[in-house]
């Protein structure tokens, strides 16, 4: 996929998830020739999320989804590469993972430590596996501040407030090309569902994380989106 234009970058935009047809548009895939797709450790039931877990996942949705014969999985957890596990937890202060791609915001950890520079790097390692892999598309968990790539927090997280926008790995991933789904996005998980697997039925109820009263309340509708 191309990359993104700069305008394309606006953070509260929902640009980043494919649409119904770039979904449509992609291969037919088999077992012998599979959709490759990045997907957030911790969203296997990997313990690697900071306090050592993987913050209850696997949800059954992804497993229905990841369980397919006609998809191959490439497993990655940014932090843990650069951090470790368990881990202080870090956040973006200042903006979003964009900012700090452009040295606009800082990422801090819980104690204050200045952790931009491993988290970039981080992201850096996040890209490589993914243009090596020619991933179809990345699956990555949502408010993480490497891999949110819809709701993020607004600095410390302990000050509990959020903010629409992408962590530092998801929008390095966006602005290379790549289209970004969180496991929180429904709709478009059932539409990528169905792609692999067309008897999958459709459910009209699910909707993305941008559509749920919880965003809207909180962040109001994405930009360009009604
Ligand atoms: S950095 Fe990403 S993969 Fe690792 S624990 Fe956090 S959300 Fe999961």
């Amino acid at each position: 996929m191309r990359p993104v234009s700069a305008k394309m970058e606006s953070v509260a935009s929902v640009d980043h998830l494919p649409n119904r047809a770039e979904i449509e548009a992609l291969p037919d895939f088999t077992a012998d020739d599979p959709m490759r797709l990045l997907v957030s450790a911790c969203l296997l039931g990997v313990p690697c999320g900071v306090d050592g877990t993987s913050y209850g996942a696997p949800y059954p949705h992804i497993q229905r989804l990841l369980g397919l014969s006609n998809i191959a999985i490439v497993a990655f957890c940014p932090e843990h590469l650069v951090f470790g596990t368990p881990r202080e937890t870090p956040d973006i202060h200042g903006g979003t993972g964009w900012d700090v791609l452009d040295g606009r915001a800082k990422v801090l950890s819980d104690s204050g430590h200045d952790w931009t520079e491993p988290m970039v790097r981080a992201a850096h390692a996040m890209l490589a596996v993914a243009q090596h892999n020619q991933v179809h598309l990345a699956l990555l968990t949502d408010i993480s501040a490497a891999c949110g790539s819809q709701v993020i927090y607004r600095g410390a997280r302990s000050e509990g407030m959020h903010q629409a926008g992408q962590g530092v790995c998801a929008a390095l991933l966006i602005r290379n090309g790549f289209k970004v789904v969180s496991h929180r996005d429904h709709r478009s998980l059932c539409r990528i569902m169905r792609k692999l697997d067309p008897n999958v039925e459709t459910d009209p109820t699910a909707r993305d994380h941008h559509e749920t009263d919880w965003y809207v309340d909180h962040l109001g509708p994405p930009a360009g989106y009604s």
